[in-house]
């Protein structure tokens, strides 16, 4: 089946100047009155209450939303179970929830050079990154997911023990699925998710990041113009210790799929198990490490792990900062990715030409900082950056260290800023040594190796403890499925298994 698609058009290539849409943009904004989508309706919260969205890049408010809380999200996934119970959506022909969700991808692209300045002004990422990054792979998820929707399939796999009777098993909707996501791909998090959950006939109550809520409610709005039928997709905007607990603990919600934090994870996993035993998928934190050997294209090993570093300002799950080195290559290395550092160009990512934006809030621009100056004062070495910009927004130096330790928090904890520390291994460390200190934390995300040696490759891969592992650059790929192990969580998007988490098995034995 072919689809008429427009291109994701670069912003800087269309008639108006980024400026003037910007300036645009802002004024619309201004003029939005806080709601939120419940039951196909856009409502303010039931309080009335409201909570202000700024600009990461100079602190400035640029829109109000509604503050949901508990009675808000009770709502919305009433409306959400009705929606499953009643009406049309998990019923649909699949072919006919493929078609929907291609014409919400066609509708979504259509607007996409918006969507990407809104995405920037709102969580502060560069336009480049979202243009190339987050916007393709968030559309391709969600038509690869669409693709899914026809082909959930049960089995037969038993013949009956008496002969006289027939075994299967289907795959069924698993019900009203809450979705709770983070700021710091909001765009694509939410339409990975949406997309399986919807392609497995299930209805949905999605909860954003306050910190960067925009996009999830024009994601809304291009679910209602594609027809999708009111109640499948409500958004409850709203802190997340309000309207996001209230949904981690609702008695009738079926399963929450969440992104973010391990703390916060493990806190939405104590609620399932307080409750209702809630099925759930866990996207959570990572401290990825990148194992870089002598015979690799060391230019091209610099420019992919400083870029991943510092695209969103470090504020990407599975970016890799702690990087392990063969010591024969390390002051090259070490070199080279300080002056890669040095060319970053910083500032507002929707201004062109900018490399590096700021991270979303100053909360977390402070944690970053304190972890660092917690490892300097311990003995690591900063070879570059390790602190906030002075000036208006939330920007932080690119930062390099050398000579952390692994029990210092600097290589243990998730940064989520744009730092690196960099660590040497003997050129006679054997791939079990470099393999231990890969593994060596609580996270299990993702692990990046660097080298020519196809043998040692695989055999390195056998070794890590991560839920992926990319060999010689590359990075977000919409078919390939993503999650951890160990404290990253469990549960994996994406692809085939990404749109089976949503369904629960119903097994049969048909007597004759
Ligand atoms: P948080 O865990 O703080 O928040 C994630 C979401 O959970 C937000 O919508 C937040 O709402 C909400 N939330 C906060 N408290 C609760 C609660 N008690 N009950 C239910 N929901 C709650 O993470 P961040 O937004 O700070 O995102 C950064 C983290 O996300 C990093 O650790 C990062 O590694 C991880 N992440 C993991 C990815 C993966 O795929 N593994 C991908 C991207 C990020 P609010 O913001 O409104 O408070």
């Amino acid at each position: 089946m072919t689809t008429t698609r427009a291109p994701v058009r670069e912003p800087l290539e269309t008639d108006v100047s980024v400026e003037e849409r910007l300036q645009r943009l802002r004024l619309a904004l201004e003029k939005q009155a806080p709601k939120m989508l419940i039951d196909g309706e856009w409502r303010a919260a039931l309080s009335g209450a409201t909570f202000e969205v700024v600009d990461p890049a100079t602190g400035a408010p640029i829109a109000t939303m509604a503050a949901g809380e508990g009675d808000d999200v009770a709502l919305a996934v009433d409306a959400a179970r009705r929606a499953f119970r009643d009406g049309p959506w998990p019923r649909l022909p699949a072919s006919k929830r493929m078609m929907l969700l291609l014409a919400l991808a066609d509708g979504l692209e259509e607007q996409a050079s918006d969507l990407a300045l809104l995405e920037s002004l709102d969580a502060g990422h560069t336009l480049g990154s979202i243009v190339r990054g987050d916007l393709p792979l968030g559309l391709r998820s969600l038509r690869d997911n669409a693709g899914w929707a026809t082909k959930i399939a049960g089995e037969a796999p038993m013949q009956a023990a008496d002969q006289n009777g027939f075994n299967y098993y289907l795959r069924e909707p698993i019900g009203v699925v809450g979705i709770i996501t983070p700021w710091n791909a909001p765009f694509l998090m939410v339409v990975q998710k949406l997309s399986a959950a919807l392609a497995a006939g299930c209805t949905v109550v999605i909860k954003p990041s306050e910190l960067a809520p925009l996009s999830a409610l024009r994601i809304g709005e291009a679910c209602s113009r594609a027809g999708i039928p009111p109640g499948v997709v409500n958004i409850v905007t709203g802190a997340g210790a309000a309207a996001g607990q209230a949904l981690a603990d609702h008695p009738d919600v079926n399963m929450i799929s969440f992104t973010g934090s391990t703390a916060v994870g493990k806190a939405i996993m104590a609620a399932a198990a307080r409750g209702n035993l809630k099925r759930l998928v866990l996207e959570l934190g990572g401290k990825s490490p990148v194992m870089v050997f002598a015979d690799a294209d060391l230019d091209k090993a610099t420019s992919a792990i400083v870029s991943e570093i510092t695209f969103k300002s470090g504020q990407y799950c599975a970016a890799g900062s702690r990087v392990f080195v063969q010591a024969s290559i390390h002051d090259a290395l070490v070199t080279r990715m300080r002056s890669a550092m040095d060319r970053l160009r910083i500032g507002p990512g929707y201004i062109d030409g900018v490399d590096m934006g700021p991270m979303i809030s100053t909360g977390q621009r402070r944690r970053a900082a304190d972890i660092i100056s917690h490892s300097v004062q311990a003995g690591a070495q900063p070879l570059r950056g390790g602190q906030a910009r002075p000036g208006a927004g939330y920007f932080f130096e690119p930062t390099l260290l050398t000579q952390a330790t692994a029990d210092m928090q600097v290589a243990k904890e998730e940064i989520f800023g744009p730092a690196l520390v960099v660590t040497p291994f003997s050129d006679a460390a054997s791939l079990g040594e470099v393999a231990a200190l890969a593994n060596d934390s609580i996270y299990g995300l993702s692990a990046k190796i660097w080298a020519r040696d196809v043998g040692l490759v695989h055999e390195l891969i056998g070794r890590l403890e991560a839920g992926q592992v990319i060999v010689n650059g590359g990075g977000g790929e919409a078919v390939l499925p993503f999650g951890g192990v160990k404290q990253s969580g469990f549960g994996r998007e994406n692809g085939l298994v990404g749109v089976l988490a949503y369904t629960e098995i119903k097994a049969v034995r048909l007597g004759i």
